[in-house]
């Protein structure tokens, strides 16, 4: 596993980004997140160690643009550069998080076609009216490989009309930081019914800080937060039949 973060900073674009992690980490460091920057390693997986070997090692999964967004309209001017690193390394797989897939369309490359085989789009929706405008958008798609995030997880959604087999997997989670907010263990168990009647993985990534189960509400501090979830052992594998070959047509 490892991390490549072309650029850095964002813009706020929903209610999801309303306490988030990026700008809380940047103000800690006096730094404005609403710029967006050129990262010193932009070219990070095609450097290379003394030795000539690659830097991130072939086989690895590259959390690829977490300090920002990778369609980010204010990084436009670098992303044919972004696309060059991700095409000539066939030997990882990149994934990404996004909540501007509607922007894909004019951001893929000339030889996209129905997508990269070494890239998985992860599209973020955080409550019903996000998944309502973005995962039609995004089942339509041309992704190879596809899973929905639904963290910070802010309200129940019913995601049902748009899980079909080429959804890789749905995880969600509640938000974490000071002022976090409210994520109900009856919101997250929805989803996981939903995605068990549709035959897609699924899992429970954190509790977030701010928690409510059976109507009693726990701070839960964050070196717990992922390990809470795991306890409620509600995480589902992707049925074989999804699970073999790993690549489906949009
Ligand atoms: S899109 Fe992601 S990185 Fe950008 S402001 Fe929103 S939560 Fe932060």
């Amino acid at each position: 596993m490892a991390a490549w973060n072309p650029w850095h900073g964002c813009q706020k674009i929903s209610a999801g980004c309303e306490n988030c992690y990026v700008y809380r980490m940047d103000r800690q460091h006096g730094r404005d997140a609403s710029q967006t920057i050129r990262n010193k390693d932009f070219d990070l997986p095609l450097r290379r160690d003394r030795k000539g070997n690659f830097k991130l090692l072939p086989g690895e999964t590259v959390y690829t643009c977490f300090t920002s967004d990778f369609f980010l309209e204010q990084a436009d001017p670098w992303r044919e550069e972004a696309w060059e690193c991700i095409r000539g390394r066939p030997d990882l797989l990149f994934f990404m998080a996004t909540k501007r897939i509607d922007r894909l369309e004019q951001c893929v490359p000339a030889d996209w076609g129905e997508g990269y085989e070494n890239v998985h789009i992860c599209c973020t929706v955080e409550n019903q009216d996000r998944a309502a405008y973005r995962l039609p958008i995004f089942l339509a798609a041309p992704i190879r490989h596809k899973s929905i995030l639904c963290e910070p997880l802010l309200e129940a959604v019913e995601l049902t009309p748009w899980l079909n087999e080429n959804i890789e997997e749905v995880a969600a989670g509640g938000e974490s930081g000071p002022g976090a907010r409210l994520c109900d263990y009856d919101w997250i168990l929805s989803l996981q019914k939903q995605c068990k009647a549709a035959g897609t993985a699924f899992c429970f990534r954190q509790t977030g800080a701010l928690f409510r189960r059976n109507g009693r509400l726990y701070r839960i501090p964050r070196k717990h937060q992922h390990s809470q979830a795991r306890k409620a052992g509600i995480d589902l594998a992707r049925p074989q039949a999804f699970a073999a070959g790993g690549q489906h047509e949009s």
